[in-house]
C-alpha cells in the first residue's frame, strides 16, 4: 500500500508535468511546495531562490509566531478566516501547522460557524480561486475540466451544488467555502496529504432571487437546473471523477435534500462515496448519546428520541439509531418506533394531508396530527430532543423545562448550524433545565457559569468522524464506505470520551484530541472495511502503526 502521507509533491517530482522542481518565483508561488521565509542558506542558492527573499531564515515556530501574531490582531472572524485563507494559498506547510497546534482557536473560523459567513460573503471576500468550479453549461466537458487540475493522484473530493449550505440554504456557487473547508479538515484533522485533496463546485444556477440580483455574485446568474438535465450532469460527473480518479473518495456535501438522499442511493455502491450531512452526522449524534448514556444511567434500546427537522441530519441520526438499537436487541420496528419527527408541518403521523418524502415514511407513526413541538414533546415524553431544523430558539424555555420535569437528565441537542441557528443556546438549555440538561451544540457554544457550576457544552461537530472514516476507507482502498462504517465510527468516538469530559458536561473529546481521534476511528473503520471484504490492499500486520505512518505531518522538508 502506498504511504498517504507521501505525495509526488513532497518527494521532489513535479507534479505538474513539467521536468524539473520548480525553482525561483514559481517555487514561492507554489503553496504545497513553498516555505515562506523558511528555506536554507542551501536551497537559496540551488533553487534560485537568493535576492527573491529577505536574508534572515526564520524556522517553522518564529514563522507560526508571526501568524498568530498576526491572526490574533483581528478581531473580526470574517477577517480572521481571510487571514488563514491567504495564508492557505501562500504556505500550506505553514498554513497547517498553524491550524493543527491551535485547533481550537482555528477550526470555529476555517469552518462552522465562521464559514457560514464566509460562504453568505464569498463572493464579496474572494480573492483567489481553489478547487474546480464545474458550470452545468459544461455539461459535455467535464472530463476535460478535471483535466485543468493540476494534481493526477486525486483521492479525496467533497463536492457541493450549494442548494443547502449548513443552515443558511440556497447559496449557489457561494457554497465552495464548505468543500474548502471541509479538505482542509481532512489534512489537519486526520492528516490527509493536501495534494491529495480537490474541493468542488458543480454549479447548476441558484434558486436564491437575492443572488441574481447581487453584482459581486461568482456563480451562473440562473434558475437552478433540475429534473433529467441534473441527473444527467451528476451521471457524467462521476464518470469522469473515476476516469480520472480511480482511488478517489467522494464525499457528497449540501446538497438539497430532494437530491442528496436520491445522489447517495445511486452512488454509493458504484462509486467509494458518502454523504457527510447525512451519515456524519448520524454519527457524531448517535456518538454524542452514547456518551450520554454514561451521565443519565440510561440505555441506547430505552430511549425515545424527538426530533425537530426531518431532513437529511434528523433522518440519517434515526437510521443510524436504529441500527445499533438493532445490534442491541430490538426489532427494526421496535427501534424505529423509538424515533419521532415534527417538520414544518407538524409531527410526522401517517395519514397527514400531503404526501410524505421517501426519508420520514419509515417514521410516520399512526396518531392522529399535532402541529406543534410543544404538543409533541407532550404527547411523545422523549428522552432526548434534537434539533436539526435550522429554526433558531424554537427550543423554547417552556419545552426545555418539560425536558427537566420528564427526566432527570434530559439530552438536548442544538445541533443547527452555524450559531445563529441553533434551536437554543447552552445556557438556555442549562438555565431553563436546573442544569441538568446533556446538552450538545452544532456550533460551539462557550462554557457556561450556572448555579456555582461549570458547564463546558459539548460541539456535535462532524468533524469528529468525516476526517477518520475518511482517512481509514482510503488507507485500505474500500470500494464502498458502508453504514457499519460509521456505527463503528460513532462507537469508537463515544468511547475516547473520558470521565473528565463527561464531569463537566461534554459528550465529546476535546478538539485538541482530534488528530488521534481521527486515527482510532481510520483504524476502527479499515477494519470494518477487511472484515466486510471490501478493502483492496492487503492488511498490514500492525494496523494502528500502519494508519499513523499515513498521517501528512507539516513539517518543511530539505530540498537539496
Ligand atoms: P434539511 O433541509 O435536509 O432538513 C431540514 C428539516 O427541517 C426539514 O425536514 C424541514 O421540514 C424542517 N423544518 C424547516 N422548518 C421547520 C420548522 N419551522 N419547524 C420544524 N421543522 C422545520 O437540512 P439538514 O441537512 O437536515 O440540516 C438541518 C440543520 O442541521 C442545519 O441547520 C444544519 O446546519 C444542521 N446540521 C448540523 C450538523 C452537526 O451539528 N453536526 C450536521 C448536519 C446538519
Amino acid at each position: 500500500m502506498e504511504n498517504l502521507s507521501s505525495s509526488p509533491l513532497t518527494s521532489g517530482l513535479n507534479p505538474f508535468g513539467g521536468l524539473c522542481f520548480p525553482r525561483g518565483t514559481a517555487l514561492i508561488s507554489n503553496a504545497l511546495l513553498n516555505k515562506g521565509t523558511g528555506y536554507s542558506e542551501r536551497e537559496l542558492d540551488a533553487l534560485g531562490l537568493r535576492g527573491l527573499l529577505p536574508p534572515r531564515i526564520f524556522t517553522m515556530e518564529e514563522q507560526v509566531e508571526r501568524a498568530l501574531l498576526n491572526f490574533r490582531r483581528k478581531t473580526d472572524p470574517l477577517e480572521k478566516y481571510i487571514f488563514l485563507t491567504t495564508l492557505q494559498n501562500r504556505n500550506e506547510t505553514l498554513f497547517y501547522r498553524v491550524v493543527m497546534d491551535h485547533a481550537d482557536e482555528m477550526i470555529p473560523i476555517i469552518y462552522t460557524p465562521t464559514v457560514g459567513q464566509a460562504c453568505l460573503e464569498y463572493g464579496a471576500i474572494f480573492r483567489s480561486p481553489r478547487g474546480l468550479f464545474i458550470t452545468i453549461r459544461e455539461k459535455g466537458r467535464i472530463a476535460e475540466i478535471l483535466r485543468h487540475w493540476p494534481v493526477a493522484d486525486v483521492r479525496m473530493i467533497v463536492v457541493t451544488d450549494g442548494e443547502r449550505i449548513l443552515g443558511l440554504g440556497d447559496l449557489g456557487a457561494l457554497g465552495m467555502g464548505i468543500p474548502i473547508g471541509k479538505l482542509s479538515l481532512y489534512s489537519a484533522c486526520a492528516g490527509l496529504h493536501p495534494s491529495y485533496c480537490l474541493p468542488i463546485t458543480l454549479d447548476v444556477g441558484t434558486d436564491n432571487a437575492s443572488l441574481h440580483k447581487d453584482p459581486l455574485y461568482i456563480g451562473l446568474n440562473q434558475k437552478r437546473v433540475r429534473g433529467a438535465e441534473y441527473d444527467e450532469f451528476i451521471e457524467e460527473f462521476v464518470t469522469a471523477v473515476q476516469a480520472a480518479y480511480p482511488k478517489a473518495l467522494l464525499q457528497w456535501e449540501d446538497f438539497g435534500n430532494s437530491n442528496a438522499f436520491r445522489l447517495l442511493q445511486n452512488y454509493r455502491s458504484r462509486i467509494c462515496s458518502f454523504n457527510d450531512d447525512i451519515q456524519g452526522t448520524a454519527a457524531v449524534a448517535l456518538a454524542g448519546i452514547m456518551a450520554a448514556m454514561r451521565l443519565n444511567g440510561g440505555r441506547l434500546e430505552e430511549q425515545k428520541l424527538l426530533f425537530l427537522g426531518a431532513g437529511e441530519a434528523g433522518t440519517g441520526i434515526a437510521d443510524l439509531y436504529v441500527a445499533a438499537a438493532v445490534a442491541g436487541g430490538l426489532s427494526e420496528r421496535e427501534a424505529r418506533a423509538r424515533c419521532w419527527f415534527v417538520d414544518s408541518q407538524g409531527l410526522v403521523v401517517r395519514g397527514r394531508p400531503g404526501k410524505l418524502a421517501h426519508h420520514k415514511e419509515p417514521y410516520a407513526h399512526d396518531r392522529a396530527p399535532l402541529a406543534t413541538l410543544a404538543e409533541a414533546v407532550e404527547a411523545v415524553r422523549p428522552t432526548a430532543l434534537i434539533g436539526v431544523s435550522g429554526q433558531p430558539r424554537t427550543f423554547t424555555p417552556e419545552i426545555i423545562a418539560r425536558m427537566a420535569q420528564f427526566n432527570p437528565r434530559p439530552i438536548i441537542f442544538a445541533l443547527s448550524n452555524p450559531t445563529s441557528k441553533a434551536e437554543c443556546t447552552a445556557e438556555e438549555a442549562y438555565r431553563h433545565s436546573s442544569g441538568r440538561a446533556i446538552f450538545a451544540s452544532g456550533s460551539p457554544f462557550p462554557a457556561v457559569e450556572f448555579d456555582g457550576r461549570t458547564f463546558v457544552p459539548g460541539q456535535g461537530n462532524n468533524v469528529y468522524i468525516f476526517p477518520g472514516v475518511g482517512l481509514g476507507a482510503l488507507f485500505c482502498e474500500s470500494a464502498q464506505v458502508t453504514n457499519g462504517m460509521f456505527l463503528t465510527a460513532a462507537r469508537t468516538l463515544a468511547g475516547l470520551v473520558t470521565a473528565e469530559d463527561l464531569a463537566m458536561g461534554r459528550v465529546y473529546p476535546a478538539l485538541t484530541r482530534i488528530r488521534e481521534v481521527s486515527l482510532k476511528i481510520a483504524t476502527a473503520v479499515a477494519h470494518e472495511a477487511y472484515d466486510a471484504g471490501l478493502a483492496r490492499v492487503p492488511r498490514p500486520a500492525d494496523f494502528e502503526a500502519a494508519v499513523r505512518a499515513c498521517m501528512f505531518e507539516p513539517v518543511y522538508r530539505d530540498y537539496v
